[in-house]
């Protein structure tokens, strides 16, 4: 009888990647599933949390890539404090959509991708998020110029948003932006040779 091979490559680039930008090994798990069983979105998710990082595991780097569950994750952290291996889960889903974005990948969950750039961009300029601001950003990103204008209306009627934004702290934020994202590069050339986010 001939003994059946399972073949998993053990450099799969998208897991190296993840281990060089975030220190996060996802070899470590070992397929228990308490990260799936404690996380509050896994109901909308095309792939759990353990399928995701097992398929990183071995190397169906386009899947995870192209998945709804990296942008759909909501960075409760649930997973990462139930995971008997400390594998920081949520701190992988993070680093997988700053891959998709570095790579022009296109996300798979455009308008989650959209808010996150446009809530980044708000405090990169104003060194705190200016609600309206960001608003107004997300629907250019969406092309949904009108969809809940009553709703944002309202809001501002009831000084639920200000219309002028503070820029104190704005010098501070922009050199931690500037920071974060030469640390990036940096670490993103290490050893992948992948191009620098302009
Ligand atoms: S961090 Fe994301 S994957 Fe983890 S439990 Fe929360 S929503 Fe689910
Ligand atoms: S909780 Fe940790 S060890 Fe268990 S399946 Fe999830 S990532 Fe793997």
């Amino acid at each position: 009888m001939t003994d059946a091979v399972l073949m998993v490559p053990t450099h799969a680039d998208l897991a190296e990647a993840v281990l060089r930008e975030s220190g996060q090994d996802v070899n470590l798990c070992y397929q228990c599933g308490k990260c799936a069983a404690g996380c509050p979105v896994s109901y909308a998710m095309d792939y759990s949390p353990f399928q995701l990082i097992h398929a990183t595991r071995l190397g169906l780097d386009d899947l995870v890539l192209n998945s709804k569950t990296i942008w759909l994750c909501a960075s409760c952290e649930t997973c990462t404090t139930r995971c008997p291996q400390d594998v920081d889960i949520a701190g992988v889903m993070d680093t997988v959509k700053t891959i998709v974005l570095r790579r022009r990948v296109k996300p798979t969950v455009p308008r989650v991708a959209a808010f996150y750039q446009a809530a980044l961009g708000s405090i990169r300029l104003h060194g705190r998020l200016f609600e309206l601001g960001m608003i107004v950003g997300l629907k250019r990103r969406t092309r949904e110029l009108f969809k809940d204008t009553g709703l944002g209306m309202r809001m501002l009627r009831k000084g639920k948003l200000k219309l002028f934004p503070s820029f104190s702290g704005a010098r501070t934020a922009r050199k931690i932006f500037d920071r974060v994202r030469k640390l990036e590069n940096q670490r993103a050339r290490g050893a992948s040779g992948e191009g620098d986010r302009k």
